[in-house]
């Protein structure tokens, strides 16, 4: 059973993409990164939809790391909730997936996949549009 909903089994689709609770972190995501997301509903769909939306390179691998960091996350949640008795809470959820792809982003460095971006982490949070531009 879906430790997130209760509602259903828990399938990798499922608790990544499916489970109600988690389209509500999609919406979040997909708010801060400026645009709406239609999900598909299997997982590589998913994450080829998701990075598809960049416009080029830079953009494909900062959504890349970005989906990573969310599912990265969802993880994590479900296991505090199944193993710590933690309360799950979507804006904390997101709020961990933002600061995750920051720390992520930051370290590739400058000179390799980020394309010479530079930011810092609040801007980050704000939006990744902005980085983008
Ligand atoms: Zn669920």
């Amino acid at each position: 059973m879906c430790a997130l909903c209760g509602l259903s089994g828990e399938s990798s689709a499922h608790l990544f993409i499916s489970c109600p609770v988690v389209s509500s972190i999609w919406y979040s995501v997909s708010y801060w990164l400026g645009w709406e997301f239609v999900s598909p509903r299997d997982l590589l769909g998913h994450f080829e939809a998701f990075v598809g939306l960049g416009a080029d390179r830079k953009a494909r691998n900062i959504f890349s790391l970005v989906w990573l960091a969310v599912v990265w996350s969802i993880w994590k949640s479900r296991n505090d909730v199944i193993f710590s008795g933690r309360p799950f809470s979507v804006d904390v959820l997101v709020d961990r997936a933002k600061r995750s792809s920051w720390i992520w982003f930051s370290e590739v460095g400058p000179s390799s996949r980020s394309g010479g971006v530079r930011c810092s982490g609040s801007w980050w949070c704000i939006g990744v549009v902005g980085v983008l531009a």
